[in-house]
């Protein structure tokens, strides 16, 4: 057997549950029904249920569940959705891509989540959303954003993505405000064989415009109402996704444990910084993200001892090339220096507990410790 120890594994993941997505794909094939078919809408139920929204519409990504959700939030041309410099940049193409202005604030040191205070700073007239990432599988401060966000007459959107399975003040994240944009991209706590993602939110109408929205604009079969691209949640997809959501809890579970275990093993290793869970929080655990100047020499010596490590994010927003224009002359230095000094250990439901404890050795003897 190698000693390699995989960021994570696709096989691992599905041996186990083998029988049971092939039950649930097979039921979808005999169903006669493809596309937007029962395996979808059952999948919707059992999503929105799991987050305590009334409904879930499946998309076809991620990044296009937040572009919709914009969009059919009237959130447009002119218009301004405040996020956080420290993230995945694909979110900021969404924003740019349902038409309105991203807004960049730096993150908060601690946290590197989206800080509250600089939030309400950076809100101005054209202001329409802030859009929360819970960052690594962390919630965003949702009490706070939601109070701003009620006070200030904005849309508070959360990116959920990172964190299936989070909760804030004991409830599943995505239900803090009009809607939540999720992602099933195979990476994420509840991945697809493929690509996918969903809107939650009880708002039925926003509901019903995101049906005609991810469809082409249709309205029944025949007549387009508006001009959409067509971008549904596979059915087959959704038909494994409902599997993998009854073992969800048990997999975050697993993933808080696996994190205690190097918490417990690289307390006080180095000029580590590990992260931090806050008292509201129960984080998801999606990456284990540490902080570290020496960052890029530890990639490399882990690379070595054969520990595949992650970078989440090595560009900050502002800076990627393909984004540069939107950002010019602005500097955020939390992010600069999280975008330097992050490194993500592996950490997914199927890894063995003797494997964190070879990253923990591998790290520690490192820093000579
Ligand atoms: C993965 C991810 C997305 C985008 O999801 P896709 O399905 O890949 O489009 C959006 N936001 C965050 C925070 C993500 O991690």
């Amino acid at each position: 057997m190698s000693n390699a120890v995989p960021t994570k594994s696709y096989a691992r993941q599905y041996r186990p549950i083998w029988g049971e997505i092939r039950l649930a794909v097979e039921r979808a094939f005999f169903e006669d029904d493809p596309v937007l078919g029962g395996a979808l809408e059952r999948f919707e139920r059992a999503l929105a249920a799991y987050h305590g929204v009334r409904t879930a519409v499946g998309v076809g990504s991620g990044t296009d569940a937040i572009a919709l959700t914009l969009r059919e939030l009237g959130v447009h041309e002119g218009c301004e959705v405040v996020t956080c410099a420290h993230t995945f940049s694909g979110v900021i193409s969404a924003i740019h891509l349902a038409g309105a202005r991203p807004v960049l604030v730096d993150a908060d040191p601690e946290t590197a989540l989206l800080p509250p205070a600089a939030v309400e700073a950076a809100i101005t007239p054209c202001t329409r959303a802030i859009l929360a990432v819970h960052l690594y599988g962390h919630p965003a401060d949702l009490t706070a954003l939601g109070d701003l966000a009620r006070r200030r007459g904005v849309h508070l959107i959360e990116d959920a993505a990172q964190a299936h399975g989070a909760c804030w003040q004991g409830r599943p994240v995505g239900s803090a405000g009009a809607a939540a944009a999720t992602s099933f991209h195979p990476s994420k706590n509840l991945g697809a064989f493929g690509d996918g993602g969903a809107v939650l939110t009880s708002d039925e109408s926003l509901a019903a415009r995101l049906r005609v929205a991810r469809n082409l604009g249709k309205n029944g079969k025949y007549e387009i109402v508006r001009i959409s691209p067509n971008t549904k949640l596979d059915t087959l997809q959704a038909a494994i996704l409902e599997v993998k959501l009854r073992h969800l809890d048990a997999w975050v579970a697993r993933r808080r444990e696996l994190a205690r275990v190097y918490l417990d093993g690289l307390r006080g290793v180095g000029d580590l910084v590990l992260p931090v869970e806050r008292p509201e929080a129960r984080h998801a655990y999606h990456l284990f993200v540490v902080r570290t100047g020496r960052r890029d020499a530890l990639r490399e010596h882990l690379a070595h001892c054969g520990v595949n490590t992650g970078l989440h994010y090595p560009i900050a927003a502002h800076r990627q090339p393909g984004l540069a224009e939107l950002f010019r002359g602005v500097s955020f230095p939390v992010a600069e220096r999280l975008a330097e000094t992050v490194l993500t250990l592996p950490l997914s439901h199927e890894l063995e507990t003797g494997e964190i404890a070879r990253v923990i050795d591998r790290v520690r003897a490192f820093f000579g410790d």
